[in-house]
């Protein structure tokens, strides 16, 4: 899961993709800043300090971030790591950018409460030192994202610190930001370094059957397209692989064996409106039999977050599940 370490042209590429504008100059502006304080620092890793800012800039790039934000995750650790002070970012970069900066570095001099009931008063602590910006939270979880990527050159009783922080802080922080892409692999990674030997037991059954469930979900999508496309439904049909995390609770909660596990992956139908999401359904409930039990609609009962769509679990003849 250890990602090639992104360059300021590849962030330069991916916010030109996602974005009508972007201030490039900005953003060179910004990394010769960061590189040039940082220089001489290194990771625990060996390399050098400024590969981390940027990774975390470039996962914000690819979340569709604005330019300033992208800025200060290029110098979120600048303050807190040089002798640069808040009031030099600001003169250099505005008041925007030093604001989030300053916010990124109050959040980390949080000491969290571990207990579980206690947290309340973690969340109240995070935004306060926010402020009104949501942008700050999302550097942070930015950052922490690329920690745990690398977490391997960390002690063991960091790991298992590092971990359990992200399990019970940060994970359920993005799930509630509805930021699924990050709450999936921050549990996913925290799992791995909380319970190494159950990690590769699940990663390893996975591995065996994978090429049989490619080959699989490759039927199943083509079949559903097929359909959809007879009633004129435009949509993006796409399937991934069920997170290791949510595999494992499961197999907890219901005491199973991986083999008695029956969505082992997942299909996404993406379509444009409401009334095609339902038609959708119909089309699929046409093809395969409901699972009882397993339908969630979003949509008529939307989540806080805004998050609609609509959950369900379907049965293929001779057993196999979607
Ligand atoms: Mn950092």
């Amino acid at each position: 899961m250890e990602n090639k370490n992104k360059t300021i042209d590849d962030i330069i590429k991916k916010m030109k993709m996602n974005r009508k504008k972007t201030n490039t100059g900005l953003i060179l502006k910004a990394y010769n800043f960061a590189e040039e304080h940082h220089r001489g620092q290194k990771r625990l890793s060996g390399e050098d300090y400024i590969i981390h800012p940027l990774n975390v800039a470039y996962l914000l790039a690819e979340l569709h971030m604005d330019d300033a934000t992208i800025c200060a995750a290029l110098l979120h650790d600048v303050v807190e790591d040089t002798n640069i002070t808040n009031e030099e970012i600001q003169n250099a970069f505005g008041t925007e950018v030093a604001e989030m900066v300053a916010g990124v570095t109050k959040l980390s001099k949080i000491r969290y409460v571990t207990i579980e009931e206690e947290q309340v008063e973690n969340y109240r602590k995070m935004f306060l030192a926010m402020g009104k910006d949501i942008r700050v939270i999302l550097i942070k979880l930015a950052d922490r994202l690329h920690n745990m990527r690398t977490l391997s050159n960390l002690k063991r009783d960091r790991q298992i610190a590092n971990a359990k922080e992200t399990m019970e802080l940060y994970a359920p922080l993005a799930n509630r930001l509805g930021i699924y892409s990050l709450k999936w692999e921050l549990e996913d990674l925290a799992f791995r370094y909380l319970y190494p030997e159950e990690y590769r037991e699940i990663v390893m059954s996975i591995e065996k059957k994978r090429e049989e469930r490619i080959e699989f979900i490759d039927r199943i999508k083509e079949e559903i397209r097929i359909a959809l496309k007879k009633q004129k439904i435009v949509a993006e049909v796409t399937g991934r692989a069920k997170h290791l995390y949510s595999i494992y609770r499961k197999m907890q909660r219901d005491n199973i064996t991986i083999d008695q596990v029956y969505d082992l992956f997942a299909l996404r139908i993406i379509v444009n409106s409401v009334k095609d999401c339902y038609a959708a359904l119909g089309v699929v409930h046409d093809l395969y039999t409901p699972m009882p039990g397993r339908f969630k609609d979003y949509i008529a009962v939307p989540k806080p977050n805004m998050y609609q769509s609509i959950h369900n679990t379907l049965i293929r003849t001779k057993g196999n599940t979607i």
